[in-house]
């Protein structure tokens, strides 16, 4: 590593953040009103937050939870994936869909990523699948739906559940249906970065039957819930059906969801606008590379992925973003592979190349600030920036 060199005098004067949240006047006044209102925790916002989103979605039914996180475990639990089981997935994620496997006491099996988009390669799922394996857990990586019919197909064929991790995925579309529409479970995130945001949060989707299952194991396995119970009319008995969880969303977050919710579409194309300016600006740039839209997704762009062309540079990626970080421009990096993480690496004996696509495209990837505060002068700041650093150290 370098020493890192001064801030630049033609810098921007701010620090730019990656992904600071938007959160407008409506969303404040109705956390207030929440507070006052005498109900904090799960209850009448809540619901209207699940059947909001199940409307937008065009899907049966919705269950909210406190977090992606809480989804992903609830639903491995509630489809019976367990100790002995296999789950596959991408090494290619936030450590968050693979920690859920070994929550569940089942083994992760990865499958390495497709080399334009960086999603779990569905040609090679097949060859992962054993007698052992249960479910497949896909991730929409940066946004960008997987490539899902060969794998619902596969999955079909070997008796396997497929959970959808969509945390950056909320309002990508596969084929021109929303992802989180159908019948299989889906799970969503809230979390303060997220393309929509409750603080902390999080949603599943699914048939009626699986959410009916879910939300009772994600509430101590409770026969009825505190909303029933203390409702007027409400009973206080229940029954304890399982050794369930405490996953539940309040209604001080979903008090926030409803707000964001309405301004998900404003979000969606202020996003798209932030991703042209990206692209145009760095297409003709041959040392970057530009994130793929295939022709039949869209793209919900939780994340803009750089992917720098090393040959064509004299720094590595880390050096980039200190560069980048000089010039008062926020980055991150998604994500560093599962494989490389300690635990993981210990516990399965991977190694970088176990893993050579998503490890070689860790080695050079730079997430850009993608976020609906940026303004079109921050998004010139982050252009400007980047073509800098690229023309102080290109080969
Ligand atoms: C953010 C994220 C999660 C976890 O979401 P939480 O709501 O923070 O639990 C899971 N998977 C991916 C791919 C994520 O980016």
């Amino acid at each position: 590593m370098t020493a890192p060199s001064r801030p630049r005098a033609n810098a921007r004067q701010e620090f730019l953040p990656f992904a600071p949240p938007l959160i407008g006047e409506e969303e404040i006044n109705e956390v207030v009103a929440t507070l006052r209102s005498g109900w904090i925790t799960t209850g009448p916002k809540t619901k209207r937050f699940e059947t909001n989103i199940a409307a937008y979605l065009g899907a049966s039914g919705a269950l909210a939870l406190n977090s992606c996180t809480a989804a992903l475990h609830t639903a491995l639990v509630t489809l019976g994936v367990g100790p002995g089981d296999e789950v596959i997935t991408t090494p290619l994620t936030f450590a968050a869909s693979v920690n859920v496997i070994e929550h569940v006491g089942a083994r992760p099996v990865l499958v390495d990523v497709e080399a334009d988009t960086l999603n779990i390669d569905t040609a090679m799922v097949e060859r992962a699948i054993t007698p052992r394996t249960k479910a497949i857990i896909p991730v929409h990586f940066a946004g960008h739906p997987v490539d899902l019919d060969p794998l619902y197909d596969a999955a079909q064929r070997r008796g396997l559940a497929v959970l959808e991790d969509a945390a950056h995925a909320l309002a990508a579309r596969y084929k021109g249906r929303l992802i989180g529409s159908g019948e299989n479970p889906v799970a969503f995130s809230f979390y303060a970065t997220k393309n929509l945001t409750t603080g902390e949060g999080g949603m599943l989707t699914g048939s009626p039957e699986f959410l009916e299952r879910a939300r009772l194991i994600s509430l101590h396995g409770m026969s009825r819930d505190a909303w029933k119970r203390y409702d007027k009319g409400g009973k206080w008995y229940y029954e304890v059906l399982y050794p369930g969880f405490k996953y539940n969303m309040t209604d001080i977050q979903a008090a926030l969801g409803l707000w964001q919710l309405k301004k998900l579409p404003g979000f969606e194309e202020r996003r798209r606008a932030v991703v042209a300016l990206y692209d145009q600006a760095f297409a003709q740039e041959d040392a970057l590379e530009t994130p793929v839209e295939r022709p039949e997704v869209e793209h919900a762009w939780h994340l803009y992925v750089l992917r720098l062309r090393l040959e064509a540079l004299r720094i590595d990626r880390d050096q980039f973003i200190e560069e980048l970080t000089n010039r008062n421009i926020g980055t991150s990096v998604h994500f560093i592979p599962i494989h490389l993480h300690p635990y993981y690496r210990d516990k399965y004996a991977f190694t970088p190349e176990s893993y050579p696509i998503a490890y070689s495209n860790y080695r050079r990837m730079i997430s850009l600030p993608l976020n609906v505060r940026l303004s079109d002068a921050d998004v010139a700041d982050v252009i400007e920036a980047v073509r800098d650093v690229v023309s102080e150290f290109r080969r």
